[in-house]
C-alpha cells in the first residue's frame, strides 16, 4: 500500500479543520520531500481559519515550518542558499514563496512577488501536490524554493517562526543603511515586533521604542531588546524624550492597525524612513499629509515577504542572538497534529505569541 501522511485540511468552514490521510508523494525533478518537524500558527493562518481572508480551499495551512530532508528528486538542489551541502536527514527551513526566476518581478529581483509564485500553506489542492503546507507530516518543496540549513543546536522553539517572522523583519530592516546609534520605533509587540526590537538592538540601535495597546505584550518586549515601552497615548512624549525632539530614524509598523500608523508617522525625523510590514489584510485608509512627506524628506516602504538572503540572515541572527533576546520562549504551547483543532482554538488567545504543532 502506498505510504500516507496525516494532514490537517481546511475546507472553507470557518473555525473547522479536518484530519485526513493523503498519499505521500515521491519527489520528482527538482522537488524535495521533507518530513515536517514543527509548524507554528501565525496571525495570517488564524485569519484564514476564521474565514476573514479570502483563501483557496481545500488547503493545508501553515507556512512557518521546519523539517528534515527525507528524499531528493533527481534534479533537486544539493546546496542551500548559502552554499552549504544538503543531505538526507538535515534540518532545514525554506522560503514561503517558491519563485520561477523568469517573470517580470523575478527579473527585477523581487522573487518574493513572483507572478507565478507558489506559496506554502496557501495553495489549493492539486492532485499529487496536496502536501505543501506545514500542518502535515510531510511537505513537498517545489523548484525555486530558497532552502537554508538549520544547525541542530537551534531549538524548534526559536527557529520555527523564522521563515515568516524573522526573515520578513530582516528584509524590513534593510530599509535603512545602518542601525548603529539609531533610534527605532516599532508599533505592535507581537512576534514580528519583538523580533524587530531584538534585531535592531543587536545591530547597535541607540533606542528601540515599542508601542502597543496590550500592556502584557508591551512589557514582554523589554526582554527582546526594547529600551522603552509605551502605550499609544504616551508615544509622542516618549519619542521626543528619547530623541531630544528630533524623531526616530526608522519607524516600523508591524501591527497592521491604521491607528498605529497614524500615531507612528509623525514621530519620524527629517530624512527618516517608515517601513510598513503589518498591513497584510484590509484596513481602514489612513490620512497622510503629502506636504509632510516632501518637506520632511520622508521615505515610505512597504515590505511583503522577503528575498533568499533575508532567510539566510534570519537563521544567522537566531543562532547568534535567539537566546540573548529570549526568542526561544515565544512558542508557549506545543500540540500534536491530531490535536490541531484544539491548537487553533488556543492560538486565538492573544496572550500566546505562538502556538506550535509537532506532527
Ligand atoms: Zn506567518
Ligand atoms: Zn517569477
Amino acid at each position: 500500500m502506498k505510504r500516507q501522511s496525516l494532514a490537517a485540511v481546511f475546507r472553507g468552514n470557518a473555525g473547522k479543520i479536518e484530519l485526513q490521510k493523503i498519499p505521500t508523494p515521491s519527489p520528482r525533478g527538482a522537488e524535495i520531500l521533507v518530513r515536517v518537524e514543527s509548524c507554528t500558527l501565525c496571525g495570517n493562518d488564524l485569519q484564514s481559519f476564521n474565514d476573514s481572508r479570502k483563501i483557496v480551499e481545500p488547503t493545508i495551512p501553515g507556512h512557518e515550518i521546519v523539517g528534515r530532508i527525507e528524499a531528493f528528486g533527481p534534479d533537486a538542489p544539493r546546496a542551500d542558499a548559502s552554499g552549504l551541502p544538503l543531505a538526507i536527514g538535515m534540518r532545514i527551513v525554506w522560503g514561503i514563496v517558491a519563485a520561477c526566476g523568469e517573470c517580470f518581478c523575478c527579473q527585477r529581483g523581487l522573487t518574493q512577488k513572483c507572478l507565478r509564485s507558489f506559496k506554502y500553506g496557501h495553495q489549493g489542492f492539486v492532485e499529487g501536490y496536496e502536501l505543501v503546507g506545514g500542518l502535515a507530516e510531510h511537505c513537498l518543496l517545489m523548484p525555486g524554493t530558497t532552502i537554508v540549513c538549520v544547525p541542530d543546536s537551534l531549538s524548534l522553539d526559536t527557529v520555527t517562526p523564522c521563515s515568516c517572522v524573522t526573515a520578513t523583519i530582516a528584509a524590513a530592516l534593510k530599509s535603512v543603511d545602518t542601525l548603529e546609534g539609531r533610534f527605532v520605533l516599532i508599533t505592535g509587540a507581537g512576534l514580528f515586533g519583538l523580533t524587530a526590537a531584538a534585531m535592531a538592538h543587536s545591530r547597535g540601535a541607540a533606542e528601540v521604542i515599542m508601542s502597543d495597546i496590550n500592556p502584557t505584550r508591551l512589557y514582554r518586549s523589554v526582554r527582546s531588546g526594547a529600551t522603552r515601552c509605551v502605550l499609544p497615548d504616551d508615544l509622542a512624549i516618549a519619542v521626543s524624550d528619547a530623541t531630544r525632539g528630533y524623531g526616530v530614524d526608522l519607524a516600523l509598523e508591524v501591527s497592521g492597525a491604521s491607528s498605529a500608523f497614524e500615531s507612528l508617522w509623525p514621530q519620524v525625523r527629517i530624512g527618516g524612513t517608515i517601513a510598513l510590514v503589518g498591513a497584510v489584510f484590509t484596513a481602514d485608509a489612513v490620512s497622510l499629509s503629502m506636504e509632510h512627506i516632501v518637506r520632511r524628506n520622508l521615505t515610505i516602504r512597504g515590505i511583503h515577504n522577503y528575498g533568499p538572503d533575508d532567510l539566510v540572515q534570519a537563521i544567522r541572527f537566531l543562532v547568534n542572538y535567539g537566546q540573548t533576546y529570549q526568542l526561544d520562549t515565544v512558542v508557549t504551547k506545543w500540540f500534536s497534529l491530531s490535536d490541531v483543532q484544539e491548537a487553533l482554538t488556543a492560538a486565538m488567545d492573544p496572550r500566546h505569541l505562538r502556538i506550535g504543532i509537532r506532527p
